[in-house]
């Protein structure tokens, strides 16, 4: 049987050294990356061709953290509100959504991954009260309509916020605690059962979107929970992500739950492990860092919404420098307002900047690219994406050359990771064959999906209106409570983690 063949021919390529080529011919084959030869020298009349004279190609973007139920989100989260009290609206925000919608969220998320140059992403998508097969069987359809890889996990608790954050119950109001108490979270045993379900009625092929599982937040997971979902990732050789010490509140309240930090309480668990990354990993102290980088852990890092959400910095140089693998993501169209991954890891770079006045500790272009390539790739478990190189798959990105973004060219890399912002993405290509041509997206229609997005946020406002007005009481206490907390000295640790 003949393989398809593809040879883009003329096209600049950013290898895995860093450096661009000169015009260049690549062939692929089965999707996969055969040879990157000067242009000219591959003469194959079996193939079809694509003009890549004035393009330079880069290898797709790797999101490794965002949540597609967000993309049904935009513009829903207030302005000036911390992690937490976004979290005590979660429900309601995203409540009513029908199988359709949550089809539909993700649909959003991987248009506007893909239109901005990213090709895999990790996405812990929520339902209530349960996850389900079906539910995440369509938001895994919505990556594969798309043409994108993605790795789902059902994001899941068996604490709501009211129960995981120690002290917090009690500080609620009478009426307040009663209406807490009534919305108590699932138990373990059922939540385990539905991911069960989810993994073993998986129907995707995992080279395109495989499961995983999103423990949502070590403070919201019972230790039976939490070492439920470890021992479902190994039966079913899944990742496993959760989010990590995204707010200094939750730093802090670890060491008041489980006398120990949220690093040392998982390893006691026994979940830290090459399948295990935390997302955000921001109020990490040096012990913990070395713990994660001990274990195979990964990080990763997403500035866009930590900047947003007032959480704080990842101190994304130690945890390079300690040997952890390092991921960039987005996270949530809700709280990061959009899937950017040339920004986020443009402001992984100059983030590491605003606290080190030593330059030789900020995080320099190429490894910031790399983070969110090669990094993120490592961490969604896919070994053959992320460098464009000989026996990779074909993920590819085609960037203009004659967009001013580049005019002049001097420093390809350095252009790319500092002043792209996906406006000169001319086609992206995913495990050989074409999703985005000349800017426009194949592979779906984006005007009917905007037409049903746009009537999807008219019915799911007015149904959660009422639970979103519900909420609101919770708001200001959730903050103060948690406020008192940031603010509390981190004596714990008697060391302050330096940002950095
Ligand atoms: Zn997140």
């Amino acid at each position: 049987m003949p393989m398809s063949a593809t040879l883009i021919t003329e096209a600049r390529v950013l290898r895995a050294d860093g450096k661009a080529t000169d015009a260049s011919d690549v062939l692929i084959e089965d999707g996969s990356i055969r040879a990157i030869e000067p242009a000219g020298s591959i003469t194959r009349e079996d193939v079809s061709r694509i003009d890549g004279a004035d393009k330079l190609l880069v290898p797709g973007l790797v999101n490794g953290h965002t949540h597609g139920h967000g993309g049904l989100g935009k513009g829903l989260v207030e302005d000036r509100v911390p992690l937490e009290v976004f979290l005590s609206a979660t429900g309601a925000i995203n409540g009513s959504r029908t199988l359709a919608d949550k089809h539909l969220s993700t649909l959003l998320t991987a248009i506007e991954l893909v239109r901005k140059g990213c090709t895999a992403a990790y996405d812990l998508a929520v339902e209530y009260p349960l996850p389900t097969l079906e539910g995440m069987s369509a938001m895994a359809d919505a990556y594969a309509e798309v043409g994108m890889r993605a790795v789902l996990a059902p994001m899941m608790a068996d604490h709501t916020l009211y129960d995981a954050l120690p002290g917090l119950m009690e500080a609620l109001p009478p009426d307040l605690r009663a209406r807490a108490v009534a919305a108590r979270a699932q138990p373990a045993e059922a939540i385990l059962a539905a991911a069960r379900d989810i993994l073993a009625g998986w129907r995707h092929d995992r080279e395109g979107v495989r499961p995983a599982l999103g423990p949502t937040i070590p403070l919201h997971c019972s230790r039976e929970f939490m070492t439920g979902c470890a021992r479902l990732a190994e039966e079913f050789d899944v990742g496993l992500q959760t989010h990590l010490a995204e707010s200094k509140a939750q730093a802090v309240l670890g060491h008041t739950k489980f006398g120990k930090s949220l690093v040392a309480h998982l390893d006691d668990l026994g979940v830290l492990g090459p399948r295990f990354s935390g997302a955000h990993g921001i109020w990490l102290d040096d012990e913990e860092i070395a713990r994660l980088a001990d274990r195979g852990a990964g990080i990763v890092h997403n500035p866009m919404s930590n900047l947003r959400l007032g959480s704080g910095v990842a101190p994304a140089r130690k945890l390079l420098a300690a040997g952890v693998r390092l991921g960039v993501g987005t996270d949530a169209s809700n709280t990061s307002d959009g899937q950017n991954m040339f920004e986020a890891l443009r402001l992984a770079a100059f983030l590491s900047r605003v606290a080190d006045a030593d330059a030789s500790h900020w995080i320099s272009a190429e490894e910031a690219f790399r983070a969110a390539t090669l990094g993120s790739a490592r961490i969604l478990g896919f070994d053959k994406i992320g460098l464009l190189e000989p026996g990779y798959r074909a993920d590819i990105v085609f960037l203009r050359l004659d967009h001013i973004n580049y005019v002049p060219l001097r420093n390809p890399l350095l252009q790319v990771a500092f002043a792209e912002n996906g406006a000169a993405i001319d086609t992206v290509m995913i495990d050989g064959p074409l999703v985005l041509a000349d800017g426009r997206l194949l592979t779906v229609d984006e005007a009917e999906v905007r037409r049903k997005a746009e009537a999807a946020r008219d019915r799911l406002d007015a149904a959660n209106l009422s639970a979103i007005e519900a909420a609101r009481p919770f708001r200001d206490l959730v903050g103060h409570f948690c406020l008192a907390h940031a603010r509390t000295p981190y004596h714990v640790h008697r060391r302050l983690p330096d940002r950095g």
